[in-house]
């Protein structure tokens, strides 16, 4: 069987992987147009920050290590065209090569692109994108001269978010803008993110929020100013990190779409039965809305990438459906999050409450590094079913949020937390465990 894979980042290696390791004997043709794969673009905001000493660590695979197990890889080549009718690909390489290869199934990796928003001056020098290993070059490069004193973000997601403690980190003075009234406020309920907020403010960062970026200017073909609905601010670098939209120009013609991503089922097939999507451009089933979703996240990419190889391959594997469980670390704070907020909830017509517990991490008498834990858990007011859950800590709480995304995929309800065994050591946690608190006390 001939195997096409178009876009090798995650969710394309992972798939390229799979079938290599598991189903010997299955030709793979691998097309991407950039010139390099798997970069971890969670690493661009520590290499930034000077967290990391450099990029090498920033990749997992290679076009080598993919070609040592078989597969036909073609580089620096993008794929123009699919000849859904004939099962051909069509692809042009940097330097002219022109490809046209057969598949009997195809597999779309397309990824994301950053939204650059339509206002003037976005061709101005030092106006940023990020995404590629080449951005996170290109900020780094830029970094070096001196005169760049001053950096504004553009967008308070957890990327813009990560980029302001860099750029402090880095040594600018660093502005953050969100037309949101807070930060995080896609992930987080108000408190949370007020408390991320403050954190941000504490170590530097000048917050600009419940404003819109209208347009960047400059003198000389170099930015200087970015203007807002409320206010012009002098800056000397502007990085545009307000999203994701799905790649998908190349089949949009032939495939199901839902908002701008490939739609597909629970084995990533799409609406064409020789082609499967993954990753970024492909859609998820979140099982907190209890239908179809987009959420651009490298874990998705992954496990979409494993489960489409499968799939094509021949063994039949459906996707237990995401709850988009995100974290996010900035000067110690951490930030944890699955399935909805209360907001969002609200949002998507759903009757829910809350319950949440604050209180120390480790038992009282541990004299030192001890820190205060909070937990909040969304849940259906009639089903009781958990829909969503959030920490915040000081402390690596990260593992607690894996059992929440666990029980929103399970549709468990938060009686069912309230007298769940969990385990008690003074050195990690509480007899009296605020999750236990907290399911304890819903109402
Ligand atoms: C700064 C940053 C930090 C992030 N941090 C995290 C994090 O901490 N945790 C997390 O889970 N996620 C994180 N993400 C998101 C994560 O990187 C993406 O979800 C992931 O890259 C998606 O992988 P993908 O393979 O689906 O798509 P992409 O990474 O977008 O790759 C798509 C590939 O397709 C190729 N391609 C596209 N069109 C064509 C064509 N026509 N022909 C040939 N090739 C083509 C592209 O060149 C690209 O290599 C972060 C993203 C960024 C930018």
């Amino acid at each position: 069987m001939k195997v096409a894979v178009i876009g090798a980042n995650h969710a394309g290696t992972a798939a390229i992987n799979t079938i290599l390791d598991n189903y010997p004997g299955t030709e793979v043709h691998v097309f991407d147009q950039n010139s390099n794969i798997s970069f971890l673009g969670c690493g661009m905001a520590l290499w930034i920050g000077h967290q990391i000493s450099g990029p090498q660590g920033l990749f997992y695979s290679s076009a080598e290590k993919l070609g040592e197990k078989g597969a036909k890889i073609h580089l620096k080549t993008r794929v123009t065209k699919v000849d859904y009718a004939n099962k051909t690909i069509h692809a042009e390489g940097e330097d002219g090569t022109v490809y046209e290869e057969a598949y009997d199934k195809l597999i779309l990796a397309t990824g994301s692109a950053p939204i650059f928003p339509k206002i003037p001056g976005m061709d101005l020098e030092n106006v940023q994108a990020v995404k590629l290993y080449q951005h996170a070059e290109e900020v780094v490069k830029k970094l070096e001269n001196p005169e760049i004193k001053h950096v504004t973000v553009v967008g308070a997601g957890y990327i813009g978010v990560e980029l302001a403690e860099a750029f402090v980190r880095n040594g600018r003075a660093t502005r953050l803008i969100d037309c949101a009234d807070t930060c995080l406020s896609g992930y987080y309920d108000a408190d949370f993110c007020n408390k991320m907020a403050e954190n941000l403010s504490e170590h530097g960062v000048e917050l600009c929020f419940g404003r819109q970026v209208t347009a960047v200017e400059g003198e000389q073909g170099k930015v200087s100013r970015v203007v807002t609905s409320n206010g012009t601010f002098d800056t000397d670098m502007v990085v545009f990190a307000i999203g994701f939209k799905p790649n998908t120009e190349l089949c949009a013609d032939h495939l199901e779409l839902m908002r701008g991503a490939y739609l597909v089922d629970r084995t990533q097939k799409t609406s064409d039965p020789d082609i499967y999507a993954v990753g970024d451009c492909a859609t998820v089933f979140n099982n907190a809305k209890g239908k179809e979703d987009y959420i651009a996240l490298a874990t998705n990419a992954v496990r979409s990438g494993v489960l489409a190889a499968h799939n094509v391959c021949g063994t039949h594997l459906e996707s237990p459906g995401v709850q988009g469980s995100n974290g996010i670390s900035i000067w110690g704070l951490n930030l944890l999050s699955t399935g909805l907020t209360e907001q969002k909830a609200k949002a998507e017509g759903m009757d829910v409450l809350t319950t949440e517990f604050t209180d120390w991490q480790k038992a009282g008498f541990i004299e030192s590094g001890n820190t205060k834990t909070t937990v909040r858990i969304v849940y259906d007011a009639k089903t009781r079913v958990i829909v969503g859950a959030q920490l915040m800590s000081d402390y690596d709480v990260s593992m607690g949020l894996h059992m929440f995304s666990l029980a929103i995929q399970e549709k468990l309800t938060i009686d069912k937390l309230k007298l769940l065994d969990l385990f008690f050591l003074p050195h990690f946690n509480q007899p009296y465990n605020y999750i236990t608190m907290a399911a304890l006390s819903a109402k």
